[in-house]
């Protein structure tokens, strides 16, 4: 049983499939512009969507912290890993999404499994949105509740899936993206914390791309929905707009004691270390200071979604830094994403399981660092591909 020739099988098998996947090697990153193999490209494939983690004053934050705490944390949260760094930012991050608590985890991934882990099980159930990310996904299917999905956005069959509950299961969790991560679209959100509360059902809202970017301050999908967050669990991610590494869950106070309690992905692993928790701090204090960068990313994302709509292509999504380009096949995404590079534009083709099969796309992300010109010139490489190839037809 030491042979491991089947495994090539399988990698053949994805290559035939078109569904290999290997990292590209960043060699540098400047303003709105990334060097891959010795050439610069226009980057349209970060979700620093405000360009905070090379603000200065959140590298600064980051550097003081690590000369005072040292690089890494030493230990777990629950252990001796806690430092008042930890504390204040979770009491700042609960007044941002103006919840009660909040719990810091690692990273987003172990945030989203922790929490659904830790409130629901078996006996009960949850419901997901399609769309939903991967670690979403994982952590319904860990959680051994009764796991069901209704089509995206669909509130019809949400509540349907709801009222045939009846009383059969212990707890309902509904989970759900504020602005989903591959399509740029949003949950209809005030319309399901009605359904939630109507079928008492808890709402968790995985806010991972809406967090920095939408509504008044940055505060999210929420704040943007004029939906208010009390009772709502608000998942969210340091590592996007925030510009650093880290999730958290803001809610409930006995929500969030009880993940400190259980949360296993919170409970079993090495707290962030200071040099993260103190860039997320700073960019929190920026997002409030400075709005210059959310109304650049705007400005951007106004200028990028309307100059590829005047080309014809098939844009997925409106008002989001997120603008997936339709393409369908995965070859032709890929085929696509390798056309842009050469044409000095980086953007990923997505195919699936990122996204359901038949709907591979090139995901292309605006940021507050991009400039006129960088926009202009991706513009261009689009222009060309889809004179060259109508590959983008809609
Ligand atoms: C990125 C992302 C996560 C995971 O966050 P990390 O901090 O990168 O682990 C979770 N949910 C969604 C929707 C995401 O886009």
């Amino acid at each position: 049983m030491t042979d491991f020739g089947e495994l090539a099988g399988e990698l053949e098998t994805l290559k035939a499939q078109g569904l290999y996947r290997f990292c590209r090697r960043v060699e540098e990153t400047r303003g709105g512009r990334i060097r891959l193999e010795g050439r610069w490209h226009v980057h349209l494939a970060s979700n620093n969507y405000l360009g905070l983690s090379v603000h200065p004053r959140v590298v600064a934050a980051a550097n003081e912290a690590t000369e005072r705490f040292g690089t890494g944390a030493g230990s777990a949260r629950l252990i001796g890993g806690t430092l008042s760094l930890h504390e204040a930012l979770e009491e700042e991050l609960a007044a941002f999404k103006q919840a009660e608590a909040c719990l810091v985890f690692p990273t987003g991934y172990m945030a989203n499994l922790g929490t659904v882990t830790a409130l629901v099980g078996p006996g009960d159930l949850v419901i997901g949105d399609e769309l939903n990310h991967a670690s979403l996904v994982d952590a319904c299917r860990l959680s051994r509740a009764i796991f069901r999905i209704f089509p995206h956005r669909d509130l019809q069959r949400l509540s349907e899936a709801l009222e045939k509950r009846g009383s059969r299961y212990r707890r309902a969790l509904i989970v759900t993206e504020g602005l989903f991560s591959m399509d740029g679209d949003q949950s209809p959100l005030a319309e399901m914390a009605q359904i939630a509360r109507r079928f008492e059902a808890w709402l968790l809202v995985d806010d991972a791309h809406g967090t920095g970017v939408l509504g008044e301050g940055g505060r999210g999908s929420l704040a943007q929905s004029g939906v208010s967050p009390e009772g709502i669990l608000q998942m969210g991610t340091l590592s996007k707009a925030l510009g650093s590494l880290g999730g958290f869950l803001a809610g409930p106070r006995e929500v969030i004691e009880i993940l400190r309690n259980r949360a296993r992905s919170f409970i079993y692993t090495t707290a962030l270390p200071a040099s993260c928790v103190a860039a997320a701090r700073e960019a929190l204090r920026v997002l409030q200071e400075e709005p210059v960068w959310r109304e650049r990313l705007w400005e951007n994302i106004r200028f990028w979604t309307e100059g590829l709509r005047r080309l014809g292509v098939r844009v997925l999504s409106q008002g989001s830094p997120i603008v997936p380009v339709w393409v369908g096949s995965n070859e032709g995404a890929m085929a696509a994403a390798q056309a842009l590079l050469e044409a000095g534009v980086f953007a990923p083709g997505i195919r699936p399981p990122t996204v359901p099969t038949g709907s591979a796309r090139v995901r292309t992300s605006v940021t507050a660092m991009h400039s006129r010109e960088d926009l202009e010139l991706a513009l261009a490489a689009f222009e060309h591909l889809f004179q060259r190839g109508k590959a983008l037809v809609g």
